[in-house]
């Protein structure tokens, strides 16, 4: 029998070559391997969203592209966190056995009140047992994270143990399928890729929109004349001919710092080769989009089944607290 892969990430939308390169094909690829549940978590939105008027457009347009760069549903369950209402029901169970004290000590917690201080609500403080109940519920063995988000999942072993220790082993403690996600760095060049930021490029442009937004990327700061010696190794465009153009990385490195090519030159033969990366994804887009109910067939098929599973949990775990 396959393990078990829960993963999830906030509805932002449109996806950009970070999410892309990063979670997006690292879940496709593990699709084979294990039995991967893959969510929108729209409650854990709620937290820093003020505005949600986009939510539903954002998670549809999200779906879009998962399912164009190959999220499978006969492979995978796909659906909407607050369509699995028993995962709200498991948070608020969790949360008797979770010391405050954890919560507040997390560093993301901190942060997060640095970012909105207007605005630190309960569910800030929550979060890390929401993710639990998310990643549990559906007795998830392993979860792919990069470093970063190692606290939380940390966070979520010591929350299963501590349950299992009161109540007995109910849950398995979350291993952390730890990936290299490459940190895409947006047009700015300095700071991760980020819808937010508005230094992205989403991979649902056209061509000519791909060009235009990498025209705007920051390059080497010294190359100011097209005759000046480029520095490839701090400029962000030659950090995605990485990705999109390696067989010509080495080449492109010389001819930049021997000013032989120009970042003009430079930029338009990214665009071509993350537009040609991106054609096949591009062009299931727009098969899929041609018909929108599919999206909400998914979505409603995987919250169907990942509800099977939920209300399994969740009547084991009241059984064991001695709510039934
Ligand atoms: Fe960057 Fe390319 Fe310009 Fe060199 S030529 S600075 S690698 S954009």
């Amino acid at each position: 029998m396959k393990r078990r892969i829960f993963s999830g990430a906030r509805p932002t939308g449109r996806q950009h070559l970070g999410n892309y390169l990063g979670a997006l094909q690292n879940w496709v690829s593990l699709q084979d391997e294990y039995d991967c549940i893959y969510c929108s978590v729209d409650v854990h939105a709620l937290t820093t969203l003020e505005d949600t008027s986009s939510l539903q457009t954002d998670i549809y347009e999200m779906m879009l592209d998962w399912l164009a760069a190959g999220l499978d549903p006969q492979k995978s369950i796909l659906f909407v966190q607050s369509h699995v209402p028993e995962v709200m029901q498991l948070y608020t169970l969790l949360g008797m056995v979770t010391p405050l004290g954890w919560l507040l000590r997390m560093p993301t917690f901190k942060e997060k009140v640095k970012i909105q201080p207007y605005n630190v609500n309960y569910g800030l403080v929550g979060y890390p047992v929401l993710m639990t109940a998310d990643i549990v519920i559906y007795k998830a063995e392993v979860v792919p994270v990069g470093e970063d988000q190692l606290p939380h999942l940390e966070m979520a072993r010591a929350i299963a143990r501590r349950f299992n220790n009161l109540f007995g082993d109910t849950f398995p403690e979350p291993q952390a399928k730890l990936t290299s996600f490459p940190m895409v760095l947006g047009l700015d060049g300095k700071e991760k890729m980020s819808k937010q930021l508005g230094n992205d490029i989403e991979i649902a442009l056209s061509p000519e929109e791909t060009i235009e937004r990498v025209m705007t990327a920051v390059t080497d700061p010294a190359r100011q004349y097209r005759n000046d010696p480029g520095h490839p190794e701090i400029c962000n465009i030659y950090r995605l001919q990485g990705y999109f153009n390696p067989s010509q990385l080495d080449a492109l490195a010389v001819q930049c710092r021997s000013a032989e090519i120009g970042c003009v030159d430079c930029k338009t033969l990214l665009a071509q080769k993350i537009n040609s990366a991106l054609e096949p994804f591009r062009e299931r887009r727009a098969a899929l989009a041609a018909k929108p109910q599919y999206v909400k067939d998914v979505l409603a098929d995987g919250a169907n089944r990942a509800q099977v599973i939920a209300r399994e949990t969740l009547t084991e775990v009241k059984q064991k607290m001695g709510l039934i």
